[in-house]
């Protein structure tokens, strides 16, 4: 293994030099004026240790990486009653596609999909407020990363809301197949509100320190999942993390992770490391591309892989 600090600081020099960074998500101001040169790389490793590189404590917009934190939620109350009204399979469509939910009868393909972190919203609402519900999901993120500074942007989430006319076509038809308990619009405020959590490298990369560790939290010493089911979500990571690039995310990488628009990626190397990139400017199907090509350098260098045959 190559030692980690020389070999992310080398990862951070070379993608600044990058000239194609990719395309920065316009779909919301908020996210157009996020500079394409941002970089922030952080790693946890196992016994604690923090190495982080580039712009890793800034904070920025966790996006669709927040769909690993409701999962988890609503995993810890709804139980394996959840796998009843969200599916397993990887999607090989776009994160936002609706083509599917006709065929699959309102039951999105995974969790990681919009549909699915629709429906993984409307669970953790049950009999909740929607303040309650997005507090709950706050909660759960600060005492992973340990850290009470990290919020919700408010600019975000309004624009999320003003803007998301197909989120809003994905809730209404997954409430005509009878899959969606709440008010589509209590639902996607949740969900919004959701996605529009911002974080640092830093805090993201501390905050998934329980999948690396069989669901256990080393800030508080609480188990925030079963390893079960954490290893479960692993798997879901690796096979749906990054909408119809997820296959492509594992063969090149081989590790599962969960990435965002806002460029940001959360990747696992099960009882090794937990990992955070961020990198504003995104491939065509709405990933990171600096962040995919950091994380495979790194993943390769550092000799992780869940494939390594040892
Ligand atoms: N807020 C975005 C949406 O719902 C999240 C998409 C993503 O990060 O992939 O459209």
């Amino acid at each position: 293994m190559t030692a980690l600090q020389p070999l992310i600081d080398s990862i951070v020099s070379d993608m600044r030099k990058m000239e194609d960074k990719g395309r920065v998500a316009d779909y919301i101001p908020p996210l157009a004026q996020v500079s394409p040169d941002k970089f922030g790389l952080a790693v946890v490793l196992a016994d604690g240790q923090v190495l982080t590189g580039g712009d890793a404590e800034e904070p920025f917009s966790i996006q669709s990486i927040s769909k690993v934190f409701t999962l988890t939620l609503a995993l810890g109350t709804a139980g394996d009653q959840l796998w009843r009204r969200v599916s397993k399979e990887p999607s090989g469509s776009p994160f936002n596609s609706i083509v599917q939910l006709e065929n699959e009868q309102g039951v999105p393909r995974n969790p990681f999909i919009n549909a699915g972190a629709i429906v993984v919203s409307d669970m953790i609402l049950a009999r909740h407020e929607p303040r309650e519900a997005i507090g709950q999901v706050l909660r759960l993120v600060r005492d992973l990363a340990g850290d009470d500074t990290i919020a919700i942007d408010e600019h975000v989430a309004r624009a999320e809301l003003e803007t998301g006319f197909r989120n809003q076509a994905l809730a209404n038809y997954t409430k005509a197949f009878g899959n969606l308990h709440n008010d589509v619009d209590r639902v996607l405020g949740v969900y919004s509100h959701c996605c529009s959590i911002t974080m640092s490298c830093r805090q993201l990369a501390l905050a998934g320190r329980y999948l690396m560790l069989g669901g256990r939290n080393p800030e508080t010493g609480r188990q925030v999942l079963s390893a079960h089911r954490t290893r479960r979500i692993n798997a879901l990571m690796m096979t749906c993390g990054h909408y119809d690039n997820s296959g492509e995310f594992a063969f090149r990488v081989g590790l599962p992770g969960k990435s965002g628009v806002g460029g940001g990626i959360l990747v696992v190397a099960p009882g090794v490391a937990s990992i955070a990139v961020w990198a504003p400017g995104l491939n065509a199907q709405g990933n990171s591309l600096l962040g995919s090509l950091a994380l495979e350098r790194l993943a390769a260098g550092a000799g992780w892989s869940v494939f390594e045959g040892g």
